[in-house]
């Protein structure tokens, strides 16, 4: 892979016409190695947030052990970047020849559920290689109320009774059991951990049953850009969130429990960036090389404005406008479908135009790992970048990053 020092030395060596993740390993590992200090327990990355080898490979090199996987696919690129990995397969609903595949291939013994079916799904599988189900940690997914951008409580979690019966059932089976909750991604209310650990305490006193460990799933929420016109909201830096979280689980007295968390967004998101091309402008409109069918689904909900740092090219010589005024521009997709526009705008030095370059930063989550084949556009391209998208010069237009909050 070839390396640059910033994403703007790239775009002006390479002249990208395609978008170019700019990876940044060092980020990475320095992230990942934040989380692991800060979080009292074992740290399992999220394998669906990003799962480029790439990744996998320096997480590993970073001390990352443990990974948190739901599909065979997963199993298998994990296996390969660190064969003697651990994996947690936290899927509630998981299919039977997978779950064989787990036991019997991976030798995966910790798995999650949600619903006494499930239970009976595993158990026969158990069965039939002839495990002791006292070698395997069944972790009761529980339901949880809060606010996140991706609220994913909807979906899966029994509610706290049908917890206490499927602990008690899994139990009497004769396997170790835990619990485990994920309380969405991007969470937004710094109540929502508190929330979810005081259901998860109500549970474990009723259910009477010996438990093996609690995991807190993720939900971290990584640092994006705002709106440069609305008053910032008021969110706790990664710290302070830490910090409370750990306090609450003291309080609950789950700190004597083995204890795991699985983030995925907060220990990616900045280890890469894209460089974009802008393929026209029109009016206040800029039409991309990239959108939500490739890279940037996510930002799709309208829940998160990206950080946009402007890349003029110097073979433009004519512009209009200001540089030092800063427009919100609407951004079109590379697809000829029409709800590829992104539903936040970027903001930019009014002077952008065709030609020019868009570095995204803070990317590295869910964006590769949901890209599509639609219409024929696949982005592929990768460099290493060496200095870490939030060290750049404001001037050059980067226009919408929050300043640190710790
Ligand atoms: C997606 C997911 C995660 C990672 O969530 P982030 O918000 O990216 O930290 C963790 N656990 C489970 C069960 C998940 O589905």
């Amino acid at each position: 892979m070839q390396s640059f020092p910033t994403a703007k030395d790239a775009a002006l060596t390479l002249r990208p016409d395609v978008p170019v993740y700019c990876f940044r390993p060092d980020v990475l590992t320095a992230d990942a190695k934040r989380f692991m200090a800060a979080f009292p327990g074992d740290t399992a990355y999220a394998v669906k947030t990003n799962g480029e080898p790439m990744v996998l490979e320096t997480l590993s090199k970073a001390g990352i052990r443990i990974f948190d996987v739901a599909s065979p696919g997963e199993f298998a690129a994990v296996a390969a970047a660190q064969p003697d990995a651990e994996m947690l397969y936290m899927h509630p609903v998981k299919a039977q020849s997978d779950i064989r595949l787990a036991l019997e291939t991976y030798g995966i013994r910790v798995m999650s559920l949600d619903h006494e079916d499930e239970v009976a799904k595993i158990l026969r599988i158990v069965r039939a290689l002839d495990l002791d189900p006292g070698s395997i940690t069944l972790f009761v997914r529980l339901q949880t109320k809060g606010s996140a951008a991706y609220e994913l409580s909807k979906k899966f979690g029994a509610a706290p009774a049908h917890a206490v019966e499927l602990l008690q059932r899994c139990h009497k089976i004769g396997f170790k059991v835990g619990l485990c909750f994920h309380v969405g991604s991007q969470i937004e209310d710094p109540e929502t951990y508190e929330r979810a650990l005081a259901s998860a305490d109500w549970v474990r006193n009723r259910a009477d049953v010996p438990l093996a460990g609690l995991d807190v799933g993720g939900g971290f929420p990584a640092e994006y850009g705002h709106d440069p016109r609305r008053k910032k909201r008021e969110m706790p830096g990664q710290d302070e969130i830490m910090a409370r979280l750990r306090a609450d689980l003291v309080e609950r007295a789950f700190d004597d429990l083995p204890l795991v968390a699985e983030p995925g967004r907060v220990i990616v998101a900045r280890a890469f960036s894209l460089i974009v091309r802008v393929l026209l402008r029109k009016g206040k409109r800029l039409y991309i090389n990239d959108g939500i069918w490739a890279s940037l689904s996510d930002s799709w909900t309208g829940k998160i404005t990206l950080p946009a740092r402007f890349i003029p090219d110097p073979a433009r010589t004519r512009r209009n406008g200001d540089p030092k005024n800063i427009q919100a521009f609407k951004v079109c997709g590379a697809t000829c479908d029409s709800v590829d526009i992104l539903s936040r705008p970027f903001w930019l030095p009014e002077t952008v135009d065709t030609g020019d370059w868009i570095e995204i930063g803070h990317i590295g989550a869910y964006s590769l790992s949901l890209r599509t084949r639609f219409n024929g556009f696949y982005p592929d391209s990768f460099v290493e970048v060496t200095t870490p998208f939030d060290a750049g010069a404001a001037a050059e237009g980067y226009a919408s990053l929050e300043t640190m909050a710790d």
